[in-house]
């Protein structure tokens, strides 16, 4: 996977979150890289990884429940086998 310092920057954040997690990376490395991409655009623009799918209010209650890693993303993964960007998946 090709990333930039920045992407890589906040993979390795994502990396020690799921440290402990029992789930990984979505497996499509393209995609990993795609969403990653637009996590840092947003993070830059809007000064955290809001997730890419997810519209912002302006009310930081509400959105900062969608930085990444968001709250409801372990409920996808239950339900989905990943969450809504594709970013995390079960393991294989
Ligand atoms: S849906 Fe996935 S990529 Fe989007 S914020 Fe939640 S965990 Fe991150």
């Amino acid at each position: 996977m090709k990333l930039t310092p920045e992407e890589a920057g906040l993979k390795k954040r994502l990396d020690e979150y799921l440290a402990d997690k029992d789930f990984g990376y979505y497996p499509d490395e393209e995609t990993v890289a795609a969403t990653l991409r637009g996590l840092c655009a947003r993070e830059r623009e809007k000064g955290k990884p809001y997730c890419t799918c997810c519209f912002l209010t302006g009310n930081s209650e509400i959105d900062d429940r969608n930085v990444c890693p968001c709250e409801k993303l372990e409920e996808q993964i239950r339900r989905d086998g990943h969450c809504h960007c594709r970013l995390f998946a079960v393991k294989d």
